[in-house]
């Protein structure tokens, strides 16, 4: 608090870590950000936030900020202008190009930048490069709930907004521990004493701890349960029947695809009482409205996608959808994960366009004043495929933007072994070094979070505006800046930015590109979000309610398929892909804690959240650590058929149940992604991050 009392102006902005959104104004002086606090008139949080979002500021001015271009010269990286940086980076991404073809370039993004970038972004690689191969880290995170959101809505987009978990009367959340991920979601959950919450989770996290009704389930049985869920409640005549004949499509095929999740049957797959599953679906089914909130619990699957059908079809056959209190709510990771989904194009043309849509393709190729052959009829490849097509040769050159996959890609030796075929890396961060930029042949400095202008959208589609408090450091540049001098480089600046000089200029374009989509901004100017602090999509041009007002997708029972029907569809669960066995017992799973974001490239540089969590640790259960004759606080190895974790410091705790350990994933010196597997959802090509088959023995010199 003394230093916030320094602080002589305030600029408002917003949180650039999860996807809460929260608003908050950072404290500047003598050109410093010397503290946060959160904007009480923000609608997101009223003021508060978590210790991430409070010790934000330190991040600016932390150590190890990337600082100037550098190249890499005879084996080692020195320092360059700016323009020799991205002249060599054209020159050299351009000759990869001439030699082994268009699609030999990919491009690795985040969910970190501003909207505008992304959206600028995606116009430089697809129009000025000419690649289709470039996908987002969210790919990593959200690409199931995309996924599923297009296979039962025909679009992407959550349909729900967060004052739905003040007025449901029944909270579902299925693998989303919102209390370390998302933790300002809780206070909404604290605020309705009302509801009656239940948490499915095969680990008692802290959101567990706060639930009603706990299902602890076995790992990755989650689409069991739902499938059970949703025969009990067809079984039962539970359904809503006006809601599934007026607005759905697929009733009778799914109720074939339930004969096999009897309750007894979904009872022994996810190790529950009968009874407990059965009192779940009445109260879900029986709900005036329910809420089913998920996050990577379910995304990190190979069955992801169908999960997400799966809970699709429980919220549309009891009509949980696009009322108040009712949706089915992928809460997202990234603080604009959302952005990149809208803007970019990496599973869609801009404005939820489909590639496969005529009419869309010509529509963009309007908007933007070029021929529509340029714009793809099918998208190129995700992460996972890239890294794979880098393998194989086939990827010669890559770019990779705001991520460090070195720590968060799963089964890392695979990802080494690409970034070693590459003829050429670029790698664009507000860090230097990291695992990543260590490897690179040239790295871009990049400005971060209080240095930059533009917009996020958080997990409810509300637009925020984020505001630069000060310059970033020496030579490091805004990503929008870069983008605009890479296209001026190729030589297509003015053809794809026309008189853009400010993120404002991509902003006031993409308002007109997203004209009359599902994520309509024409209504919303820069100036409108600074007044507000948010305004949720859509919003239309002459858009009548107040700004701030909590928007619904889907309210009058229209989606975006084409006969404007929501679609009921048939899912299979099947067990994990790597089962334990004699060598490999114990089921790994991963997650997160509250004090660190990702791969510690911020947090860890903030002394007081390496305070808070300076290193990672080991859970396991009681009658697992008597078994293995260990004890809490020794140091252990953690082993997989792909390699091992070194002293991990243990943790006995009933926390996970016997036959599972848990692991956090963040830190890059006890890199879980070790020992996690080459494993994708095949729709989504998401990883599955979650469960594999490890062992744990006690360190040598213990
Ligand atoms: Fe930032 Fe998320 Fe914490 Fe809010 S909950 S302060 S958005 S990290």
């Amino acid at each position: 608090t003394s230093s916030r009392k320094q602080a002589d102006r305030w600029v408002n902005s917003t949180c650039g870590y999860c996807s809460v959104g929260c608003g908050m104004q950072l404290g500047v002086k003598d050109g410093h950000v010397v503290s946060v606090r959160g904007n009480r008139a923000h609608p997101v949080n009223a003021g508060k936030l978590c210790p991430k979002g409070l010790a934000e500021h330190y991040t600016i001015e932390a150590e190890g900020r990337a600082r100037f271009p550098l190249l890499r010269k005879n084996g080692q990286l020195e320092r360059v202008n700016w323009d020799d940086a991205i002249g060599t980076m054209v020159e050299q991404f351009r000759a990869v190009q001439c030699k082994y073809g268009p699609e030999s370039l990919g491009i690795i993004s985040t969910g970190q930048l501003v909207t505008e970038e992304f959206y600028a972004l995606g116009k430089l690689v697809q129009l000025g490069f000419g690649t289709r191969n470039y996908d987002g880290n969210t790919t990593l995170c959200m690409s199931t709930a995309v996924a599923g959101y297009k296979r039962s809505f025909g679009s992407d987009g959550p349909p729900g907004a967060y004052e739905d978990l003040e007025h449901a009367d029944v909270i579902l959340l299925i693998g989303a521990n919102v209390a370390e991920n998302h933790p300002i979601l809780c206070t909404r959950l604290e605020a309705n004493q009302s509801k009656t919450l239940i948490v499915v989770d095969p680990r008692v996290t802290k959101t567990a701890m706060m639930a009603d009704i706990y299902l602890p389930v076995k790992p990755r049985s989650d689409l069991a349960l739902i499938n059970g869920l949703l025969r009990i409640v067809i079984d039962e005549d539970l359904y809503d029947k006006s809601f599934v004949a007026s607005h759905t499509s697929g009733l009778e095929d799914l109720r074939e695809s339930l004969t096999p999740y009897t309750l007894d049957y979904a009872a022994q797959i996810t190790g529950l009482e009968p009874e407990l599953i059965r009192k779940t679906a009445l109260l879900y089914a029986n709900a005036k409205a329910a809420f089913i909130g998920w996050t990577m619990g379910v995304n990190h699957s190979t069955k992801g996608t169908e999960t997400v059908n799966a809970i699709n079809n429980l919220a549309l056959i009891t009509g949980n959808i696009g009322r108040k209190g009712a949706s089915p709510f992928s809460i997202t990771g990234q603080c604009n994960a959302m952005g990149t989904r809208e803007t970019g194009f990496t599973s869609g043309i801009p404005g939820y366009r489909k590639f496969e849509s005529e009419m869309d393709r010509r529509e963009i190729a309007r908007l933007w004043n070029i021929s529509a052959e340029r714009i793809p009829t099918q998208r190129g490849l995700a992460y996972p495929d890239i890294i794979e097509g880098a393998v194989a040769g086939k990827i010669r050159a890559l770019w990779i933007l705001g991520t460090n996959p070195l720590v968060s890609f799963p089964n890392i030796d695979v990802l080494k072994h690409a970034l070693g075929n590459l003829d050429f890396l670029v790698v664009q961060d507000g860090f230097h070094p990291t695992p990543t930029t260590e490897l690179a042949d040239l790295v871009l400095p990049a400005a971060i979070w209080g240095e930059k202008e533009g917009t996020y959208t958080n997990s409810e589609r509300r637009v925020s505006k984020v505001n630069a408090a000060v310059a970033p450091p020496a030579e490091a540049r805004s990503d929008f800046d870069i983008f605009l001098a890479v296209a001026e480089h190729l030589g297509c600046r003015e053809e794809l930015f026309p008189d853009w000089r400010e993120p404002r200029d991509a902003f006031d374009e993409w308002r007109r590109v997203s004209a009359g989509r599902l994520c309509d901004y024409s209504g919303m100017t820069y100036e409108l979000l600074d007044q507000s602090c948010g305004v949720q999509w859509p919003y239309p041009i002459g858009e009548k309610s107040r700004a701030t007002a909590s928007r619904r997708l889907y309210s009058n029972g229209q989606f975006e398929t084409d006969d404007g029907r929501a679609r009921l569809l048939s899912t299979r669960w099947e067990p994990f892909p790597e089962q334990p066995n004699s060598e490999f017992p114990l089921i790994l799973n991963t997650g997160r804690t509250v004090e660190h974001w990702h791969t510690r490239t911020k947090t860890g540089a903030i002394s007081i959240l390496q305070r808070m969590s300076p290193r990672a640790w080991l859970e396991m259960n009681p009658k697992d650590a008597q078994q293995l004759n260990l004890q809490a606080h020794d140091r252990v190895e953690v082993i997989s058929a792909r390699g091992r974790v070194s002293k991990i410091e243990l943790r006995i705790t009933e926390i996970v149940a016997p036959g599972q350990v848990f692991l956090p994933f963040h830190f890059a010196e006890t890199n879980a992604n070790q020992i996690t597997q080459s494993a994708f959802d095949p729709i989504s090509r998401e990883p599955n991050y979650k469960q594999c088959a490890v062992r744990v023995e006690r360190s040598s010199g213990n």
